[in-house]
């Protein structure tokens, strides 16, 4: 199981961090599981390919401690992702508009 904190996905700007090749390619895929687990108006975030296997999406939620779990159904490689609240990819919090559409 790969154990991700998603505070080492930043630099000290809160951007993504500036990393090269395959740790890049994992940074982002973190973030794209982040984005889509926390979509929860379903606004159409879609499903992260998975970085290693490349042939299946995978599957994401919340744990009950608040941690976003992550497996793909293919190759199985799972995962867990800790403090990814209130980073760039959070969109659990994100304000709506009166007609309901994320803004
Ligand atoms: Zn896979």
């Amino acid at each position: 199981m790969i154990i991700t904190d998603a505070q080492h996905l930043l630099d000290d700007k809160g951007a993504m961090a500036a990393l090269r090749g395959p740790a890049k390619a994992l940074a982002e895929f973190h973030a794209d599981v982040i984005a889509y687990a926390t979509d929860f108006d379903d606004s159409g975030v879609r499903q992260p390919l998975c970085f290693k296997c490349k042939k299946d999406t995978v599957k994401a939620g919340l744990a009950q401690d608040d941690a976003i779990v992550w497996r793909c159904p293919r190759c199985d490689v799972e995962g867990r992702i800790s403090n990814w609240q209130g980073t760039l990819w959070d969109l659990s919090d994100r304000p709506e508009t009166p007609t309901g559409r994320p803004v």
